[in-house]
């Protein structure tokens, strides 16, 4: 965890870090340990640890389902045909500004 007084005022880290203690995937539902997944990539080699407005894409996903959208898309897709990556990405915003809490089960996607 950041010290507070490292971030910048656009709270991207903040958001970043808080869906860093989510601990179910976005994607699958399932309870594994997640890493955030940027809808908006940062791209490889960027600075992870910079405030950047894109940080606000991030939704929580395990290594499997992140691993998926990245090297096999297509299969990701079959398996999540439903999928509005955008739709999680405003509910997670919207549930971090409202709350910063973890969202209980009841309020995720059937
Ligand atoms: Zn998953």
């Amino acid at each position: 965890m950041k010290r507070i007084d490292t971030y910048s005022s656009d709270g991207s880290l903040e958001y970043l870090d808080w869906t860093r203690g989510l601990t179910m995937c976005a994607i699958c539902l399932e309870e594994r340990p997640i890493e955030p997944f940027h809808v908006i990539h940062v791209g490889r080699g960027a600075r992870k640890d910079k405030p950047d407005p894109r940080h606000r894409t991030a939704i929580p996903a395990d290594r499997i389902c992140h691993s998926m959208y990245h090297f096999s898309p297509k299969q990701f897709w079959k398996n999540h045909p439903k999928l509005d990556l955008w739709k999680e990405v405003f509910m997670y915003n919207l549930l971090y500004e409202q709350t910063r809490v973890i969202p209980p089960k009841d309020m995720r996607r059937p």
